[in-house]
């Protein structure tokens, strides 16, 4: 777990927004849930035999004996949410969340105990067109945020029944080779084998790799669940590859699953994960619902964007206020209130206290700020304005007159506002 500094606190902000704007763009809606839950919850809907229940929870009991869990993912809350309060009866949703989740895993670059993700989940639409819209709308976002060398890895799971011979088939296959498994797979050989698939170690390397392919049990349906979506994306010039081997572990995963992963950012690459879910509703006790979606990690999309540097750091002010030490405090901040009233949307930072001009420009410049407004003694006393350009030499320093100052201000701001849009 980690804090997030005030000089890395804006690449936060301005991704959340980028991320939210856009999901509002394609009708998407934003649910909050809890960060607790009881832990059966996370047991059913993830399953037993995950990492992320066996080792990875944060886990205790209440001061009456219940057992609650930190959330280490959305969808479980999610699908909880929308049952308890009706949303799905008969009503399709475009639904997402934001915020941390909490998993005891070892520490690592890209791998922290209290991370950020945005979470999307779509209810009641069983088609490939919504799938296709989701990996379109993460495509545009990847554009927007400015990454490039991302990759879109796609496979399908089928149908659960699909899924059930595959699932024997499987087991045959690693019964056959028992003694190239470690502790690890043998214990899920049974219960989940699709989850030795995903297995990191390189010992099993060669057994998973020989291993037999879901696309080869695949049903009709099936296919052309895949192959209706792989033609939208093919129409909308989206390029993915398809990956026989790519799983998701966990029991309900049906028809397509994905991955969005960078090279940039070494081992734990994968920045956005997700599949369709066709069965997770009723097994949660609803009525059989089509649902499908995916979660983003934040902080590795903070990572790639500070260590490669891909934004303009944000000042912290646009303008700084330096003031002379005669002016008492009541007057600069009746003057500099009256300017925040005239030049709504303005970001100014007013020197605090007593210190001298030069200790103000420093700081002035530490800021980041584009001009440092100047008032000094006489100058308050005639009501003029210097302002210096901390960044654009040609301008210099001016002097100008309250209004002048206005127009100013409110030109910058204009200048500065069409230039955002534009980026
Ligand atoms: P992995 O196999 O790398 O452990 P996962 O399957 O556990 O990944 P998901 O549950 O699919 O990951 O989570 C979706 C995304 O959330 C991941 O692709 C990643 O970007 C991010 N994420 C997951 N766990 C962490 C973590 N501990 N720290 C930072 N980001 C994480
Ligand atoms: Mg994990």
């Amino acid at each position: 777990m980690y804090d997030v500094t005030p000089d890395q606190v804006w690449v936060w902000q301005k991704l959340e927004s980028i991320i939210t704007d856009l999901l509002s763009q394609y009708g998407y809606q934003e649910i909050r849930f809890p960060v607790l839950e009881k832990t059966d919850l996370f047991h059913s809907a993830i399953g037993e035999v995950t990492d992320v229940v066996e080792k990875e929870m944060f886990t205790f009991e209440t001061r009456k004996g219940d057992s609650i869990s930190m959330r280490p993912e959305g969808t479980a809350s999610t699908v909880r949410m929308v049952l308890q309060n009706g949303l799905i009866f008969n009503d399709p949703q475009k639904l997402w969340y934001s915020g941390p989740m909490f998993r005891y895993e070892k520490p690592q670059k890209g791998r922290n105990r209290q991370f950020s993700q945005v979470g999307v989940e779509v209810f009641g639409f069983p088609g490939p067109d919504v799938d296709a819209e989701l990996l379109l709308m993460t495509h545009k976002m990847w554009q927007q945020l400015g990454l490039k060398n991302v990759r879109l890895e796609l496979n399908t799971l089928g149908t659960a029944e699909c899924r059930a011979t595959y699932r024997e088939v499987l087991i045959k296959y690693f019964e056959q080779h028992l003694e190239l498994l470690d502790e690890e797979a043998k214990k899920r050989l049974h219960s989940n084998p699709l989850r030795i698939l995903d297995s990191k170690n390189p010992a099993m390397a060669t057994v998973i790799e020989s291993a037999p392919l879901i696309k080869d049990y695949l049903s009709t349906e099936s296919q052309q669940h895949f192959k209706g979506l792989c033609d939208i994306l093919d129409a909308c010039g989206l390029t993915y590859q398809v990956n026989p081997k790519l799983v998701r572990g966990l029991d309900y995963y049906t028809h397509n699953v994905f991955e969005w992963i960078t090279d940039d950012l070494g081992a734990q690459g994968t920045i956005c994960a997700g599949g369709r879910y066709d069965r997770l509703v009723e097994m949660q006790g609803g009525k059989a619902t089509p649902a499908t979606g995916f979660a983003m990690g934040l902080d590795r999309l903070v990572e790639l964007i500070l260590e490669h540097k891909l934004w303009e750091p944000k000042p912290q002010a646009q303008v700084y206020f330096i003031r002379d030490k005669s002016i008492a405090d009541d007057q600069v901040i009746k003057l500099t209130e009256s300017i925040r009233a005239a030049v709504p949307g303005l970001q100014m930072m007013l020197h605090m206290g007593q210190a001298s001009f030069k200790s103000q420009f420093k700081k002035a410049d530490k800021s980041g700020a584009q001009f440092a407004i100047i008032i000094g003694e006489e100058e308050f006393a005639q009501q003029v304005f210097a302002v210096k350009a901390l960044q654009d030499r040609a301008f210099g320093q001016q002097q100008m007159s309250y209004q002048e100052l206005l127009t100013f201000l409110q030109s910058q701001l204009n200048i500065n506002s069409a230039s955002n849009c534009n980026t």
